[in-house]
């Protein structure tokens, strides 16, 4: 009997303060809209927002990603050869703005691949690590 009524104390006491806990919460002033706040609001960037030269361009900022792929490209059970010159391997593969992949042999001839996107590209292509100003310094780089 005790211990039963030692309970119903300890737990009146916790509703007591709770009630003046939620008691002191409604006394509390409302914040004042005029006191230390900015009339409007600060339309500048995040200062923890890179300034522009550290960062990097994105996709759109890009006319398209390119990659080396030596093997043969397989799509739909389809070796892609060059429709030029007949090449299979050592391409280029591009993956442009627009959403195009377009595959370039070693003699620079380039052919739009439709069997191929954006999402195969991503796929297989490594991080970006490098950007060129033009795309004969991008084929020197990789080396094509
Ligand atoms: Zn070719």
């Amino acid at each position: 009997m005790f211990r039963r009524n030692h309970i119903e104390h300890e737990y009146q006491e916790i509703q007591r303060s709770g009630q003046a806990m939620l008691a002191t919460h409604t006394e509390m002033p409302l914040p004042d809209d005029t006191a230390g706040a900015p009339a409007v609001p600060d339309s500048s960037p995040a200062p923890d927002f890179l300034p522009p030269d550290f960062r990097a361009p994105t996709r759109q900022d890009c006319a398209g990603f390119m990659m080396r792929w030596d093997q043969p490209i397989v799509v739909d059970g389809e070796v892609r050869a060059c429709p030029e010159c007949g090449a299979y391997r050592s391409w280029a593969v591009f993956s442009m703005r627009d959403d195009t992949i377009w595959l370039r042999c070693t003699a620079g001839h380039e052919t739009k691949e439709p069997g191929l996107d954006t999402a195969w590209f991503n796929r297989h292509s490594g991080p970006i690590d490098t950007f060129h100003p033009t795309l004969d310094e991008a084929l020197h780089h990789l080396g094509l």
